[in-house]
């Protein structure tokens, strides 16, 4: 069967600043440096374009054997009605037409280029309630382990722990919504919701230029006004570590490995030491049994692909 190897592409967004040149080296090897950037605009087909060209030139680049340092730049230019990407001696153009394109205003950026394999075991670790004085600790050990995980945090955090979300995104890792401060939202009226959805994220993306497009409800209760109200894909788990109730390390990682399975969504909280510790002996053996540790969209787009195969 022919091995399917995607390329899952993390993207981080930045606020729209077209003279802006972000310049990002995401490998760096004996033999070769890569660095990529592209926009991505909101017209699918176009992106899918831009995205597909992109993928060529990497791939293209990776088959050859390359003895000596070399570099892979890619890197864009958007005119009026065109974006240019340059890719080492390449240069491609996309033509588009203005008037479809007015509304963008914002541009992603690669910051990271993952090889994720889909026919591997994944499994979606996230994090509730941060960030704390301990997800800096967790974002190290999950790197350690080349694991990335989801970070759904509290909107009036974010100031204080600024620093630890940039270095949670830049590691690749994914943000989303976990209300501002924790509120009951089963148990508020709907603009009080909108309130808390929408100061989160506004300070999110104030903070770091990014913006989440998941939500996690507080306590996991959700009711159909949330449903109604919230523009957020709002995203539960399957398994509960309990790390918020067990006190031993040796309980958590009992109770979490027999529901361990493809595909799952564990819930813990990077505002325990317990959490981190638990980690510590959970993610080797894990990755020893042959799981992946991905974000709450990249699951998402290896099921779409799993799907379509
Ligand atoms: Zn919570």
């Amino acid at each position: 069967m022919k091995k399917l190897i995607i390329i899952l592409l993390t993207l981080s967004i930045i606020g729209c600043k077209k003279q802006e040149k972000i310049k990002t080296i995401i490998k760096e090897t004996d033999n070769y440096v890569i660095s990529i950037n592209y926009p991505i605009t909101n017209n699918n087909k176009l992106n899918k374009q831009i995205k597909k060209y992109v993928n060529n030139e990497y791939k293209k680049f990776i088959k050859e054997k390359h003895e000596e340092k070399v570099e892979l730049n890619i890197d864009f230019k958007i005119n009026e009605n065109e974006i240019i990407i340059y890719s080492n001696n390449n240069s491609k153009t996309f033509k588009y037409k203005t008037e479809k394109t007015k509304s963008i205003t914002t541009y992603k950026y690669i910051n990271k280029i993952k090889e994720l394999d889909i026919t591997k075991k994944s499994i979606a670790l996230t994090f509730d309630d941060g960030p704390s004085t301990y997800t800096k600790e967790i974002i190290d050990l999950l790197n350690q382990y080349d694991a990335n995980a989801t970070f759904f945090i509290l909107g009036n955090k974010v100031e204080i722990y600024k620093d630890t979300l940039k270095y949670m995104l830049e590691s690749g890792n994914e943000i989303g919504n976990h209300s501002y401060n924790h509120k009951w939202l089963t148990h508020i009226n709907e603009e009080e919701i909108k309130n808390q959805i929408n100061k989160t994220q506004e300070i999110i993306k104030t903070n770091l230029d990014y913006e989440p497009k998941i939500f996690r409800p507080t306590y996991g209760a959700i009711n159909k006004k949330m449903r109604e109200t919230i523009n957020l894909d709002i995203i539960l788990w399957n398994i509960d570590t309990m790390d918020w109730k067990y006190k031993s390390k040796k309980k958590i990682i009992n109770n979490i490995i027999p529901q361990i399975e493809d595909e799952k969504i564990i819930l813990m909280h990077d505002t325990k030491k317990i959490t981190y510790e638990t980690l510590k002996q959970l993610l080797p053996k894990l990755k020893e049994q042959g799981y992946q540790f991905v974000t709450i969209s990249e699951l998402k787009e290896i099921k779409t692909i799993r799907e379509k195969t």
